[in-house]
């Protein structure tokens, strides 16, 4: 997606050798017609799938997600991040450190949203070190769901999360893939 680099370019703000901020674009201000260009992407690569929900972690996987299931025509589901995890027998739950907040805290998804004859999408806005991704993806697959493939907007592929979900054989779709940000400059992967 030419127009998604473009503007990381104008607008990202490259924080140290390891974060990108992109506050104007995915996780602070949303520009809902980029935004429903992704969905769109995301949607056209996982079209064949036959995907019957789009899943998500709260908070900034929620506009990119929904761009996503409102193009595929399918319910979004977001799992809630809870601090503390009241006994709730209907919920699937992992806990995964925060790659910038520097917390613990524990995901959390009803079993009410995901069934054993679904077909699911993940769609998350950056992966790191793919701590957030492998707690969805341990809870889809505790669902009993299939899990089709995972959407992601920002690859980090000096970070090693993307390949250790690779590894598990999931297909990762990603719209941009940054290969470095040393220097204070955000380098694209080919
Ligand atoms: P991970 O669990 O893969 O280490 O980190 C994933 C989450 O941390 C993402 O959903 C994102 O919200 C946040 N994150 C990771 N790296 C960055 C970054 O470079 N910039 C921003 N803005 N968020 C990041």
């Amino acid at each position: 997606m030419e127009a998604l680099k473009r503007r990381i370019l104008e607008e990202g703000v490259v924080a140290s050798d390891q974060v990108l901020k992109l506050d104007g674009l995915l996780n602070h201000q949303v520009d809902p017609v980029l935004t429903m260009e992704m969905g769109k992407e995301f949607a056209e690569r996982f079209r064949d799938e036959h995907i019957t929900r789009v899943v998500t972690v709260e908070s900034s996987g929620i506009a990119v997600a929904f761009a996503t299931a409102y193009e595929l025509g399918v319910p979004l589901v977001f799992a809630r991040r809870k601090k503390t995890l009241l006994a709730d027998p209907d919920a699937l739950s992992e806990r995964v450190p925060s790659f910038t907040k520097g917390i613990v805290t524990d995901i959390m998804l009803s079993r009410q949203f995901i069934h054993e004859n679904d077909r699911v999408l993940f769609i998350d806005d950056i992966i790191a070190n793919g701590d957030a991704a492998r707690g969805m993806v341990k809870i889809i697959q505790r669902s009993g769901a299939h899990l089709a493939g995972f959407g992601v907007v920002v690859e980090k592929c000096f970070q090693a999360g993307a390949r250790t979900i690779r590894e598990q054989g999931i297909r990762i779709e990603s719209l941009v893939r940054i290969a470095s940000l040393s220097d204070g400059t955000v380098q694209f992967a080919e």
